[in-house]
C-alpha cells in the first residue's frame, strides 16, 4: 500500500496542477473510416470490414458526419476550428489494433483551443483550458476469459473487432492551476458538463457505464506558490464521475507523501481499483514521443470552409449551460435550489414534468424529496426510477381537484417505484381515490363518536381539543382516503 498524506494537508502544502484527455464514441451510423455499422450489443465481429480489420490494401475514407460532430464539439467548448487538418498514424502494437497503428491526428487537429466554464457545486467558478480536440479510431476489443477478467490471471483471450473502427474525438485540456483543493471536483464536474454536452448536441449516447465517454486524468503537485509543473501521473480510462474525483484525491494524497518524503514522482500511467479506491503503477511513460506519428498517405488533408462551420454554428441545440440560464429564470427557485436540482441531476426530469403540465415546485418537491430519497436508498439514478414526469404532471392534477391527498400520493408513488404501473393505473387498481361519499364518511363519523360518548360529551361543551380522536378513527376506518375536511363539517354538524 502507498504512503498518503491527509488531502487537507496535501492541498495546505502544494498547489495541484491538472490535465484532463476525454475519449468520447460517436453515435454515427457507421464507422470513422468504412461503411461498417456500429451497433451495441451485436454479435462479436459481425461489423466489420476489410478497413476495420485492416486487410493490406484497404483504404479509409473519413465520414463527414464524423467531421461535422467534431466541429459540433469544437464549437460548444468555444474552440478554433483549424481550416485544414490531418490525419497521422500512431504506432503502437496491440492484439486489438491489428494495423499496428491507429490513426489519429497529431500536430494538425481539426479542433484547436478553447475554453468551458464550470460553476461548482461550491458555488465558486472555474474556466478549464482547453487545448485541442481531434478524432481517431478506436480499438477492438479483447475479452479476457478466466480469471477475473482481467488479462493477469487469463486463460486465454478472445477478440471482438466491432469496436475497431468506432469514431471517438479526444478532447484534450492544457494544464490547469487549481488552488484552493478544487481539482478533484473541478474535473469530475468538468467530465460531467462534457457529458451532458455531448448528450445535448446528440453526437453520443455518452453512457459512461458503457464507455462511450471515458477519462484519462493527469494530476502533479508543487510546493505552494512556487509557480513551477511538478512531475505528473496519469490515471487513465475513468467511467464514472465518481470514481474520476476520487481518483484525483488519491493521486494528490499519494503524490504529497512521495514528495514530502523527499523522493521524486515517477512519470508514468496508473490504474484506478474501484475496490480499494486507490491507483497503481501502470507503466513509465517519457514526454518523448513514443509513438512515430507520420502523415496518414491514404486520407487526403480535411479542409473545413467557413461556410460549413457556419451552417453548423446555426444547427447547434440549446447547450446545458443556457439551458440551466433559461430554466432558473424561468422557475424562479433561489440560487441553492436550483444548484440543487442540478446537482441532483433533476433539471431534465423537472423541465419534463413542467412540459406535462405540473408547476416547477411540484417536480422540486417530489424529485428532491421523496425521489431522491428513493433512488439512494436503492442505489440508482433519479432518470431511472419507474415513476415518470407525467406521472409526477398526473399527481398534481389529481390532488389539486381533491382526488387524492398527499398520503394516497405516496402510497401509491411507492406502488409505482416498484414497479406496479403508472400512477394512473395504480390510482384506479387499487381504488384509492379520497372518499367524498358523504354517506359513508357520515357513518364513520356516527361510529366512532358512539364509540366514543365521553369525547362526544367535550366537544358538545365546546372542547374541541379531542376532535383530532374522532377524524383519526375516520381517515383508519377509510385506510387513510377521507376527505378530512369533510369529515371536520360532518362531525361539527353533529354538535
Ligand atoms: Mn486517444
Amino acid at each position: 500500500m502507498d504512503e498518503i498524506m491527509d488531502y487537507n494537508e496535501a492541498i495546505s502544502k502544494y498547489d495541484v496542477t491538472f490535465g484532463v484527455e476525454v475519449h468520447v464514441e460517436l453515435n454515427t451510423k457507421t464507422k470513422v473510416f468504412c461503411p461498417a455499422e456500429v451497433t451495441f450489443g451485436a454479435e462479436p465481429n459481425s461489423q466489420t470490414t476489410p478497413v476495420s480489420l485492416g486487410l493490406p490494401g484497404s483504404l479509409p475514407v473519413l465520414n463527414e458526419k464524423v467531421l461535422e460532430s467534431a466541429i459540433k464539439i469544437g464549437l460548444a467548448l468555444n474552440c478554433s476550428i483549424n481550416e485544414v487538418s490531418y490525419f497521422a498514424r500512431k504506432n503502437y502494437f496491440y492484439p486489438d489494433l491489428t494495423k499496428n497503428y491507429q490513426i489519429s491526428q497529431a500536430a494538425y487537429p481539426t479542433v484547436g483551443e478553447g475554453h468551458l466554464d464550470l460553476n461548482l457545486e461550491n458555488g465558486k467558478e472555474f474556466t478549464v483550458k482547453i487545448e485541442r480536440a481531434h478524432i481517431e479510431e478506436d480499438a477492438g476489443k479483447s475479452n479476457h476469459i478466466g480469471g477475473t477478467g482481467r488479462i493477469q490471471g487469463a486463460s486465454y483471450s478472445l477478440i471482438d473487432y466491432n469496436r475497431a473502427g468506432v469514431p471517438l474525438v479526444e478532447i484534450v485540456t492544457h494544464p490547469n492551476l487549481a488552488t484552493d483543493g478544487d481539482a478533484p471536483q473541478i474535473i469530475a464536474q468538468y467530465v460531467k458538463e462534457l457529458r451532458d454536452i455531448f448528450k445535448a448536441l446528440d453526437i453520443s449516447d455518452a453512457r459512461m457505464e458503457r464507455g462511450n465517454v471515458r477519462a484519462d486524468i493527469n494530476v502533479s503537485l508543487s510546493e505552494k506558490d512556487s509557480g513551477e509543473l511538478g512531475t505528473r501521473t496519469e490515471t487513465k480510462n475513468l467511467n464514472s464521475f465518481r470514481s474520476i474525483e476520487k481518483a484525483a484525491e488519491y493521486e494528490i494524497c499519494r503524490q504529497a507523501a512521495v514528495l514530502e518524503s523527499g523522493k521524486t514522482i515517477t512519470q508514468e500511467t496508473r490504474h484506478w481499483h474501484e475496490d480499494t479506491l486507490s491507483t497503481s503503477a501502470g507503466r513509465i511513460k517519457s514526454d518523448a514521443d513514443d509513438y512515430r506519428y507520420f502523415p496518414e498517405p491514404d486520407l487526403p488533408p480535411v479542409v473545413t470552409t467557413k461556410e460549413q462551420v457556419d451552417k453548423i454554428k446555426v444547427s447547434m441545440p440549446e447547450l446545458p449551460a443556457e439551458k440551466r440560464a433559461r430554466l432558473e429564470a424561468a422557475w424562479g427557485f433561489d440560487n441553492k435550489s436550483f444548484a440543487d436540482i442540478v446537482n441532483a441531476s433533476a433539471l431534465d426530469l423537472i423541465e419534463e414534468a413542467v412540459k406535462a403540465g405540473a408547476k416547477p415546485e411540484t417536480g422540486r418537491k417530489w424529485y428532491m424529496g421523496e425521489l431522491s430519497r428513493w433512488a439512494k436508498e436503492n442505489q440508482t439514478e433519479l432518470s431511472s426510477l419507474k415513476v415518470t414526469p407525467n406521472d409526477i404532471a398526473f399527481i398534481e392534477k389529481c390532488e389539486s381537484s381533491g382526488k387524492i391527498n398527499d398520503k394516497i400520493a405516496r402510497t401509491i408513488l411507492q406502488k409505482v417505484l416498484n414497479g406496479e404501473g403508472s400512477f394512473e393505473s395504480v390510482l384506479q387498481k387499487e381504488n384509492l381515490e379520497i372518499v367524498q361519499d358523504s354517506g359513508v364518511l357520515e357513518k364513520a363519523v356516527d361510529d366512532a363518536l358512539e364509540q366514543n360518548p365521553d369525547i362526544l360529551e367535550k366537544l358538545k361543551s365546546g372542547n374541541m381539543a379531542p376532535m383530532g380522536v374522532i377524524i383519526g378513527q375516520v381517515m383508519k376506518a377509510t385506510s387513510g382516503q377521507a376527505d378530512a375536511k369533510a369529515v371536520t363539517e360532518i362531525i361539527r354538524g353533529r354538535l
